[in-house]
């Protein structure tokens, strides 16, 4: 058996545990309460805990611990045994290899959400000034990374929600594109002007029946609101649908996460409403995912 950490032995200034066993120690706590990923999150907690990077993490781990170091790792390790999501503890996450800053007023972003910045980075001119429209910004995640892959493109951001905006604002002076990105507060398209070249968007699509039924780690801590998509899931694709034509060039993008269960009806109401070249794009779990269209 492991002794605890507060019952270890403490010599002089040190706690005398290195950085490598307390991450092995926490590793099997998280592992004895089976989290998902129990050595990936207790690294990155004792990397959060010190401010230190993976390099330094490799190069520092036989160094000993200060006390309070190992206080507030276990403070935090204790936190995400209450079931907080490492994301959230953290204030950050990790999307399309760039720290994106998160909170409770934000919808974390999620891997799969990747192929859909994949999917207009492959699809469009990377050597012309193209305009871009992200709706539902929530952390800005989408836009942020398009814009910083792509240095001659500029955008538009639009979220409803201000507390949202002003972590995108922030998550864009931290990518250095700020310059290039406009952040407009409303629903959808209320506060949207002029024509795009692409629009994108990653919008709430959760059904009532799902809704009621997601684990407490995604409805305690992402807001409901980046989350439903009303009785059916489909209210915000219902508006995108209806009203992007108006705000594409002709020959514009499209591009939409949806839900796996969802290509059907989207497809649907994007031919409805005149889109052509409607395709749909897996993720890498096999899942339908994007939904891609021409105006
Ligand atoms: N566009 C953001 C993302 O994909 C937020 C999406 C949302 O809140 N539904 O991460």
């Amino acid at each position: 058996m492991t002794t605890p950490l507060d019952q270890r032995p403490r010599s002089g200034p040190y706690s005398g545990l290195t950085l490598n066993s307390a991450k092995r120690f926490i590793t099997q706590q998280f592992r004895g309460a089976e989290l998902d990923r129990p050595e990936l999150d207790a690294r990155l907690l004792v990397m959060h805990a010190l401010d230190i990077d993976h390099a330094d993490m490799i190069a520092r781990g036989t160094e000993f611990l200060p006390p309070e170091a190992l206080d507030k790792i276990r403070r935090l390790a204790d936190r995400r045994l209450s079931g907080q999501p490492i994301d959230y503890i953290l204030g950050c996450r990790e999307f399309y290899g760039r720290p994106f800053k998160i909170s409770k007023d934000v919808l974390s972003p999620r891997p799969e959400t990747e192929g859909l910045v994949d999917a207009a980075l492959q699809s469009l001119r990377a050597d012309s000034a193209l305009r871009c429209l992200d709706l539902g910004t929530g952390s800005g995640a989408i836009i942020i990374s398009l814009l910083a892959e792509r240095p001659l493109w500029r955008g538009a951001a639009s979220d409803i929600s201000s507390a949202a905006l002003a972590i995108a604002k922030d998550n864009a002076q931290t990518h250095g594109i700020e310059s290039r990105l406009e952040l407009l507060q409303g629903s959808w398209f209320d506060a949207v002007q002029g024509h795009y070249d692409l629009i994108i968007s990653n919008p709430p699509y959760i059904d009532g029946a799902h809704m009621a039924a997601l684990p407490d780690e995604v409805s305690n801590y992402d807001p409901a609101l980046a989350l439903s998509g009303g009785p059916d899931g489909l209210d915000a694709y219902r508006i995108l649908a209806a009203q992007s034509q108006s705000y594409l060039h002709a020959g514009g993008r499209l591009m939409l996460e949806i839900g796996y269960d969802q290509k059907h009806t989207v497809t649907e109401l994007l031919i409805r409403e005149g889109f052509k070249a409607v395709a749909c794009h897996q993720d890498l779990s096999g899942h339908d995912r994007i939904i891609t269209a021409r105006a």
